[in-house]
């Protein structure tokens, strides 16, 4: 986990316990994905260009399948909304390279698979915001959320901003405050309850039971 300062609020304690758990059985397809991103974010990004991503859902979990989808927050700077705020759906350049990571997947494997862009950070806004100590930056508190619960892809490009956060504590206050409403309005969303069931049903059906007390982990958590 990247920033230490928020390694130990309590819901990200117990969300990233129950990933540990599921890790430790991770899928090889999981494992898989995560070399086909950074094997792509490190081939793209250049001094003038970084690339970096996040990943949520069934790789994050390490509990991937071949045909599970995989869904990506994207960093990257970005030279048509300058200091502003980089909508997925919206950006030229979001759209580039996902369809560079398309590209790239079938020239490799002859297909590609699905990946869902579900949100992204534009770094010159980060940067901006941090140079700036922006308390109200949303973009300052979603990236201080997906480093504490995602898996970093080319985590090198990542890492300069993250160690400016966690040089400044007020900030750091700021996103620690916020982490929590974040924190409910994704584990309250239908998907991610049904995503737990599943991650389980999944490591029953390669016949691994999961433990009493994961279990009740688990069950306890969902009622959050
Ligand atoms: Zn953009």
């Amino acid at each position: 986990m990247a920033i230490p300062k928020f390694r130990n609020h309590p819901i990200i304690k117990e969300f990233n316990g129950l990933k540990k758990f599921f890790r430790s059985h991770e899928t090889s397809t999981s494992k898989k994905r995560v070399y086909d991103f950074n094997k792509f974010a490190e081939l793209i990004t250049t001094n003038e260009q970084e690339v970096a991503f996040d990943i949520l859902g069934s790789v994050n979990f390490g509990q991937a399948k071949e045909n599970s989808d995989t869904d990506l927050v994207i960093y990257l700077n970005c030279s048509e909304h300058d200091t502003g705020e980089c909508d997925p759906g919206n950006c030229p350049n979001v759209h580039k390279f996902r369809t560079m990571l398309h590209e790239n997947l079938k020239n490799e494997y002859g297909q590609s698979y699905s990946i869902e862009i579900v949100d992204c950070i534009n770094l010159n806004q980060l940067d901006h915001a941090l140079k700036n100590r922006d308390l109200d930056s949303m973009s300052l508190i979603r990236f201080g959320f997906y480093r504490s619960i995602c898996r970093g892809i080319n985590r090198k490009v990542l890492r300069k901003y993250e160690a400016k956060l966690s040089m400044d504590d007020e900030l750091c206050q700021m996103i620690e405050a916020s982490l929590a409403d974040c924190f409910l309005g994704f584990i309250h969303s239908s998907q991610h309850t049904y995503s737990f069931k599943k991650y389980v049903d999944r490591l029953e059906e390669d016949g691994f039971k999961v433990p009493l007390s994961m279990a009740q982990k688990i069950n306890s958590y969902l009622r959050v």
